[in-house]
């Protein structure tokens, strides 16, 4: 459990100024997707609320023919527009606008009977009520869209004094105001924390998918690209590269695990380096990696296999001299098959005396450089 201090909020808040764009859409789909069931669920619960307002309008007017009627019933034709958009969004701007927006139509709602009562003082409290909406909009939304929300609703306030002529417009607004700048600032405090969440959640993820030693991935990742069906959604081709360290025992058993740990760590290093931005490297086993080329000619994956088993081999940036050798196959859409053909090839490399690169081409093996 985090105990948070004034120095660790700013640090948040430095953390959230720093973040770009992208990052920040990242934060508020995630925070919106957690909290957007509740939030949905409230905003229901409190459209259909509204509707008890029908008893204390009945006490107000004292009359059964309830003139507020069909304001206060009027509710119910957005609530069930609401309910259908907000499944149907995905993204985080809808879903947002659509609870400001259903928010402010109990608003007008209210304000709607409020003109049909005779005594319209007691929108003060109506709307004083309404804070906590805005409250509970905040746990999924951004303080912009908070503010956004604010502004719509205070106007809606000073626009409906032209017509129902409140008596009390200061007491509304001197109630609404410190609501507004408190909830603003729960809402801006909220937002760090959940930031705070967002990042360690994050970390965990990306601790949860890294193999430690090499920093690649490791196979709960490949297991969540196969199982998204993350190969298939790819431009295709793709290309599978298996790549094995040459008598990797040896160096164990003549330098030590220490300085075999170290070549595997310069190893995954460089194959990070050399592959991040155009495909994914997973530490398969040991020391066994397999590289997924999307959009790359198997033909093209041999010839940066290549490149790599020649940076290894000429490299003298090693913890130890080694080498290594792979194997090359297309991916046809079968991961098990696809990895057991570079497999397959990469078999043939060691057989053929190491530090090479072959190609299984339909299960024909074909040696490359
Ligand atoms: P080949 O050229 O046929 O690949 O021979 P090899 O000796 O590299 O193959 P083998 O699979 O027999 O040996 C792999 C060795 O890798 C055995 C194991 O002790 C070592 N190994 C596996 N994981 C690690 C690790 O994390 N650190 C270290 N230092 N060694 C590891
Ligand atoms: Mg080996
Ligand atoms: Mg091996």
């Amino acid at each position: 459990m985090k105990n948070y201090s004034v120095l660790h909020i700013l640090e948040l808040y430095h953390i959230y100024r720093d973040m770009d764009k992208q990052e920040k859409k990242n934060f508020y789909q995630h925070k919106c997707d957690y909290y957007q069931f509740f939030v949905r669920i409230i905003i229901i619960i409190a459209s259909l609320a509204s509707l008890s307002y029908l008893v204390s309008d009945y006490q107000l007017n004292g009359h059964a023919l309830m003139p507020t009627l069909i304001p206060r019933t009027s509710i119910l034709i957005p609530l069930v527009f609401y309910i259908f958009l907000e499944a149907g969004a995905k993204d985080y701007k809808r879903k947002v606008f659509l609870n400001y927006l259903m928010l402010n139509l109990i608003v007008m709602a209210t304000i709607w009977s409020v003109y049909h009562l005779e005594i319209k003082t007691h929108f003060s409290e109506g709307a004083t009520i309404m804070n906590f909406l805005f409250l509970i909009c905040c746990l999924g939304s951004s303080p912009r869209s908070g503010i956004l929300g604010y502004g719509v609703f205070f106007a809606e306030i000073l626009l409906s004094h032209q017509f129902n002529h409140y008596e009390n417009l200061n007491v509304i607004l001197s109630l609404n105001i410190p609501c507004f700048a408190a909830i603003m600032l729960a809402h801006c405090l909220l937002d760090l924390g959940e930031l705070d969440h967002y990042l360690t959640s994050r970390k965990l993820e990306q601790a949860l998918i890294t193999d430690p030693l090499t920093t690649v991935y490791n196979r709960h990742k490949m297991y969540r690209l196969i199982q998204d069906n993350q190969l298939i959604a790819n431009e295709l081709p793709v290309s599978l590269i298996m790549l094995d360290i040459d008598y990797f025992k040896k160096i164990n058993d003549t330098h030590g695990h220490y300085v075999g740990d170290e070549a595997l760590h310069y190893l995954g290093k460089t194959l990070m380096r050399e592959i991040a931005e155009s495909g994914t490297v997973i530490r398969f086993g040991g020391e066994e990696f397999v590289i997924i080329l999307p959009g790359c000619q198997p033909a093209e994956a041999c010839k940066r296999a290549e490149l790599l088993r020649e940076k290894i081999a000429l490299s003298d940036k090693t913890p130890v001299n080694f080498t290594i050798s792979a194997g090359v196959a297309e991916y046809n859409g079968n991961f098990k098959e696809s990895i057991k053909a570079a497999d397959h090839a990469l078999y043939h490399a060691k057989e053929s005396g190491r530090n090479q690169v072959f190609w299984n081409r339909e299960f024909q093996t074909k040696m490359i450089g």
